[in-house]
C-alpha cells in the first residue's frame, strides 16, 4: 500500500469515521419547529447585528483585508453559495442582448474640410484612477497636490463633476458609452457600440495605453498598449503593478513619429488602493509619513492620506509633463488634452475606506472627480474655441455622461449618437462651420 493511501485512510478515519461515530451517539433533541425558527432566527438576528457592530467600528481593519484578499468572499457561508447560484442562475436565463451598432453614420465634420486640414492632430483624453476631487489642489484642497498642472495657462479646472459609478467596472465602461449614468448597466453597454468605436468608424487612428487591470471590454475595437515589465524596470518593481510614468512614457514615444489625425486613451492605475505607496518613484514622496502597508489596520489615517496624496503630485506631475510635451508639438501638430478620473474614493470619513460603495448610499468623496482641459492654441483656432468661454464652464454641474459628448465634438465627429447639449464646449464654438466654408 503506497503512503499517500495509508495517509488518506488515515486522515478520513480520524476527521470522517471517527466524528461520525461519536455524533451518532448523540441523541437527537426533537422541538416544535415554532422555536427551532425562533433560536435559528435570533442567531441570525444576533449574527447579523455582530456584522454591523464589526462594519461601524472596525472599518479600516476590514475594507483592505477584503480587497487584498478577495478570495475569501468566496469563503462566506451561506452568502458564496447563495449569491452565486442566484448570478449564475440570473445569467442562463437572461437572453444575450442583440449588438447594436451606434454612430454608424460618423463622418469628419465641416471643420475637417479646410484648408489646413491636413495638418496633424491629437486629442488624449486620461482616464484617471481613484483620483477624488476633494483632495486636488486645484480645488482648493489645504494641500498643493498639483502644483504643476496650477502653473499652466489655458488650463481649464472643472470643479463640480460627478462620476457615473464608484467601481472601475462601471464608470470606465459608462465614460465611454452614450448610455449616461441613468440608463446604463455593464451588459448593455458591451452590446452595444462605444466612443472607441465610433471614433475608429470616423477614419481617426485610435490607440489604448492601458496600465489598469484591463480595459474594462471597452477598448475591443483597438489593441491594449501596455508596458512589457522588462522594458520598464524603472516603473515596473518586483511583481508589483507598474507605475504610470511607463505608459506615459510609451505614448511621449509616438509623439516623435509623424501621425494624422489621433485620438489617445491612457487609462491610469493613478491612486488606486490600498497600496497607494506603490503608485509613484519615490521623488513624489513629499507628503509624509506615509502608510507602507496594504493592511490599513496598521496604520494611521493620516499616514494613508499622504500616501493617497502623494499618488496624486505623481499623475499631477504625469498629466503637466505630456501636456508640454504636446505644447511642443506646436510647430507641426494642434494637441488637446482632457483628463478625468473615473472615480473618488473614502479615506476615513465616518470611518470608510476605499471605494464602490453603492451609489446612492456613497459619500460624495466617492462621486466626485477631478476634470481638467487643455488645448493648444492651434487646437483652440482650429476648432475656434473660444478660450476665455471655456473658463466660464469650469463651475458647471458636470458628470461623466458630458465625457462621450464632449470628446465628439472636440474631434469634430458629425454623428446622430452626438447630443450637442451634453458636449460642454459646444456654447463656446464661436460660430458654427458650413461645409467647405474656406477658413479665415
Ligand atoms: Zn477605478
Amino acid at each position: 500500500m503506497s503512503s499517500s493511501i495509508s495517509t488518506s485512510l488515515v486522515y478520513v478515519g480520524l476527521l470522517g469515521v471517527l466524528p461520525a461515530l461519536l455524533v451518532m451517539r448523540v441523541g437527537l433533541i426533537v422541538v416544535s419547529w415554532r422555536r427551532e425558527l425562533a433560536h435559528r432566527g435570533a442567531t441570525l438576528g444576533l449574527t447579523v447585528l455582530g456584522i454591523g457592530v464589526i462594519a461601524a467600528f472596525f472599518y479600516q481593519d476590514h475594507a483592505s483585508t477584503l480587497r487584498n484578499n478577495r478570495e475569501l468572499r468566496y469563503l462566506l457561508v451561506p452568502v458564496n453559495y447563495l449569491a452565486e447560484l442566484s448570478s449564475y442562475v440570473g445569467e442562463i436565463a437572461k437572453p444575450e442582448l442583440p449588438y447594436e451598432a451606434i454612430g454608424s453614420d460618423a463622418k469628419q465634420g465641416a471643420l475637417w474640410q479646410q484648408p489646413n486640414a491636413s495638418r496633424p492632430l491629437i486629442v488624449v483624453l486620461v482616464v484617471g484612477e481613484t483620483a477624488r476631487a476633494a483632495n486636488f489642489g486645484l480645488n482648493g484642497y489645504a494641500r498643493q497636490t498639483t502644483p504643476e498642472l496650477a502653473g499652466i495657462l489655458q488650463l481649464v479646472n472643472f470643479t463640480n463633476v460627478s462620476s457615473c459609478g464608484t467601481s472601475t467596472a462601471i464608470s470606465v465602461p459608462c465614460i465611454f458609452s452614450d448610455l449616461g449614468r441613468e440608463g446604463f448597466s455593464a451588459e448593455k453597454a458591451r452590446a452595444r457600440d462605444n466612443l472607441i468605436n465610433i471614433v475608429s468608424k470616423a477614419g481617426f487612428d485610435v490607440d489604448w495605453f492601458g496600465n489598469n487591470t484591463n480595459c474594462k471590454d471597452v477598448c475591443r475595437a483597438v489593441p491594449e498598449i501596455r508596458a512589457v515589465r522588462e522594458e520598464h524596470s524603472q516603473f515596473c518593481i518586483g511583481d508589483r503593478s507598474c507605475m504610470d510614468g511607463a505608459i506615459f512614457g510609451l505614448f511621449e514615444k509616438t509623439l516623435v513619429a509623424p501621425f494624422g489625425r489621433r485620438f489617445v486613451v491612457l487609462h491610469m492605475l493613478g491612486s488606486h488602493g490600498p497600496g497607494y505607496h506603490l503608485r509613484y518613484p519615490r521623488e513624489f514622496e513629499r507628503f509624509t509619513p506615509v502608510c507602507r502597508e496594504t493592511d490599513f489596520s496598521k496604520c494611521s489615517v493620516s499616514d494613508i492620506v499622504n500616501a493617497y496624496d502623494n499618488t496624486l503630485l505623481y499623475t499631477d506631475h504625469l498629466l503637466a509633463s505630456t501636456i508640454r510635451s504636446l505644447e511642443g508639438l506646436a510647430d507641426r501638430a494642434d494637441t488637446a488634452l482632457l483628463y478625468v478620473s473615473d472615480h473618488g474614493e473614502s479615506l476615513g470619513e465616518n470611518g470608510i475606506f476605499l471605494h464602490a460603495l453603492p451609489y446612492a448610499i456613497a459619500p460624495d468623496v466617492q462621486t466626485r472627480v477631478p476634470m481638467v482641459f487643455w488645448a493648444s492654441s492651434g487646437f483652440l483656432d482650429r476648432m475656434r474655441l473660444d478660450a476665455g468661454c471655456l473658463q466660464t464652464e469650469r463651475g458647471q454641474l458636470l458628470s461623466h455622461d458630458n465625457v462621450f459628448h464632449t470628446v465628439l465634438g472636440l474631434l469634430q465627429i458629425d454623428t446622430a449618437a452626438r447630443n450637442p447639449a451634453l458636449d460642454l464646449f459646444a456654447s463656446c464654438r464661436n460660430k458654427p462651420i458650413k461645409s467647405g466654408e474656406v477658413s479665415p
